[in-house]
């Protein structure tokens, strides 16, 4: 079986028809989904998701995160951390996040993004919980702000650096996320990093709707093809594929501290 680690099933994208997108994930033998939260809305919409009625059985397990984008950081505020913080004591998040720095689009200033992401940070060593890190042309500075503001453990989700920025981040205890990029023509910097990682390291993920893999590009992502990002990163590793689903399974358990 296996794990997205990473999905926005949450999204209007998916209202028409979320209960066959979640079929379908678990008839690819997807059957725990994390939904990512990255504001407000979307961490509300996360939490109506993976109430009791959505994980019942002949569904997939979806367990929730909160947290604010880099996009977002100029919304932040001390009152969205108590929100975060009360989902926290609620049992109701796995994990503080999507945050991070996005030095691409810049839809918040830079200063923004920091504080943001800094408080965030912090926040994920009070609450003793993991990090879902965004990071977009921001490296360096997100490597330091971690470094500084004592993260402790966490997945770099939709991981963009390259072998010597892996090696940083699994120094800092965090795990690798491989999405669909890795089925792309131009990333051989990505396939080298998805074969060097060790193996008790690395975790997969959709980022749906976003980032489709090959040969579905350009269409509406959902939780199923994240078999074809895993199975991608099988063949780089020379690894039978289920043999590796069922080790990124079990990262993603060990990651995000999920029941058996
Ligand atoms: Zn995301």
């Amino acid at each position: 079986m296996l794990t997205d680690t990473h999905c926005h099933v949450q999204l209007r994208e998916y209202d028409r028809d979320r209960d066959e997108v979640l079929r379908r994930a678990l008839e690819s033998g997807v059957d725990t989904l994390i939904c990512v939260g990255y504001d407000a809305s979307s961490n509300q919409r996360a939490q109506r998701l993976t109430g009791d009625r959505v994980n019942g059985p002949g569904r997939p397990r979806l367990y929730a995160t909160a947290g604010l984008h880099p996009h977002d950081a100029k919304d932040f505020s001390p009152a969205f951390l108590d929100g975060v913080r009360a989902l926290a004591a609620a049992g109701r998040i796995v994990a503080v996040g999507e945050c991070g720095l996005d030095f691409y689009r810049n839809l918040s200033t830079p200063e923004q993004q920091r504080l943001a992401f800094a408080a965030q940070i912090e926040l994920a060593a009070e609450l003793d919980l993991p990090l879902v890190v965004h990071d977009r042309e921001a490296h360096e500075s997100v490597a330091e702000l971690l470094e500084r503001h004592g993260a402790r453990s966490g997945v770099m989700h939709c991981f963009s650096g390259d072998w010597e920025f892996a090696r940083r981040c699994l120094d800092l205890g965090f795990y690798l996320s491989i999405a669909g990029p890795v089925t792309y023509r131009n990333a051989e910097a990505l396939r080298d990093v998805a074969a060097r990682a060790p193996a008790d390291r690395l975790v997969v993920e959709t980022d749906c709707p976003f980032l489709t893999p090959h040969p579905f590009r350009g269409k509406r992502n959902e939780p199923a093809l994240v078999r074809l990002v895993a199975e991608e990163v099988a063949r780089i590793r020379k690894e039978d594929p289920e043999a590796f689903a069922a080790q990124a399974a079990a990262n993603a358990r060990a990651l995000f501290r999920l029941p058996d």
